[in-house]
């Protein structure tokens, strides 16, 4: 499979730069919650905002965030951002996840 294209704008922005990133799937989830109660008891949901490409997400239903994975950048900002050490963080297999075009 050939890496997408920049789209050809002046000023690419956040998603057009996140559409060209190559993502491998291992078809199984590199992140996760150590405790699923800590997280229904938790009112700050941090790992939702501090994460720059919409993985975990906050479905208004009071459940654990749910987590597209498969769009994960692999940047660990989850993982230092609960503050309570819930993120289940492990690196995805080689030669699986995240490919940079740009760096
Ligand atoms: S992973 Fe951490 S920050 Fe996210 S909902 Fe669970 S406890 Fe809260
Ligand atoms: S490692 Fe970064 S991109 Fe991946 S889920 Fe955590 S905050 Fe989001």
């Amino acid at each position: 499979m050939s890496t997408p294209k920049t789209p050809d704008v002046e000023t690419p922005s956040i998603e057009d730069r996140l559409y060209t990133n190559k993502y491998t799937d291992h078809e199984e989830s590199h992140l996760g919650v150590f405790e699923e109660q800590t997280c229904l008891d938790c009112e700050t949901y941090d790992c939702v905002s501090v994460c720059p490409a919409n993985v975990w997400r906050d479905e208004g239903d009071g459940d654990v965030p749910f987590i597209a994975y498969e769009n994960c950048l692999e940047c660990g900002s989850c993982r230092w951002a609960c503050p309570y050490d819930n993120v289940i963080w492990e690196n995805p297999p080689n030669g699986t996840g995240m490919t940079y075009r740009y760096g």
